[in-house]
């Protein structure tokens, strides 16, 4: 890891977040923006770095899940019957591809307990702005690469995401692992 951009990274998350918080309070209708920002910016930071992670999760908000289905998945994603229904079936079939952990969270509390117990190298993460914005805080140093979800049908229900996107991510670790072997 380089000691700039962990030094960057620090600026922005524990600094620069914070301030756009603020102005966010004030600014409501922007917040949405500045978190979006920070992840990119995360991201942007993230992939200059010269990280070598060894273990990598994707971690998932609990909303990408059909909310009519009634398989319990926050303790163990496994438990998915693959029906197909929503993207969790996808994303499983992606972990399993690249041979990365897989987690879902149902909010801060829990996705710190699942770093904490996983203990990730580098975490591929879905989330909305503000998710993914404090949750990048929260974890760092550890490197995230943050993936905005889709919300068709408004937030927190029914969310989706670009599988690409994920791939994509996830890829990015992945060849750095080979590349600094
Ligand atoms: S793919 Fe899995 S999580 Fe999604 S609806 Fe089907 S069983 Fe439920």
């Amino acid at each position: 890891m380089k000691v700039w951009i962990r030094f960057v990274r620090g600026f922005v998350l524990k600094i620069l977040y914070p301030v756009l918080m603020l102005a966010g309070a004030f600014l409501k209708s922007k917040k949405a923006q500045f978190q979006a920002y920070i992840v990119r910016l995360n991201n942007h930071l993230v992939m200059r770095d010269s990280v070598k992670p060894e273990k990598i999760l994707l971690l998932l908000p609990h909303c990408i899940q059909n909310s009519k289905c009634d398989v319990r998945l926050t303790f163990d994603v496994y438990k998915c019957r693959r029906c197909g229904n929503c993207r969790i079936k996808d994303l499983i079939e992606l972990a399993e591809t690249h041979h990365v952990s897989i987690s879902i969270a149902t909010g801060g509390t829990i996705a710190r307990k699942v770093v904490k117990e996983i203990r990730p190298d580098a975490i591929v993460a879905v989330a909305c702005e503000r998710d993914l914005s404090s949750g990048i805080v929260d974890t760092y140093p550890i490197p995230v690469l943050g993936i905005l979800n889709e919300r068709p049908f408004g937030p927190c229900i029914d969310t989706t995401v670009n599988l690409n996107k994920v791939e994509d991510a996830i890829k990015w670790f992945i060849n750095r692992q080979e590349k600094l072997q």
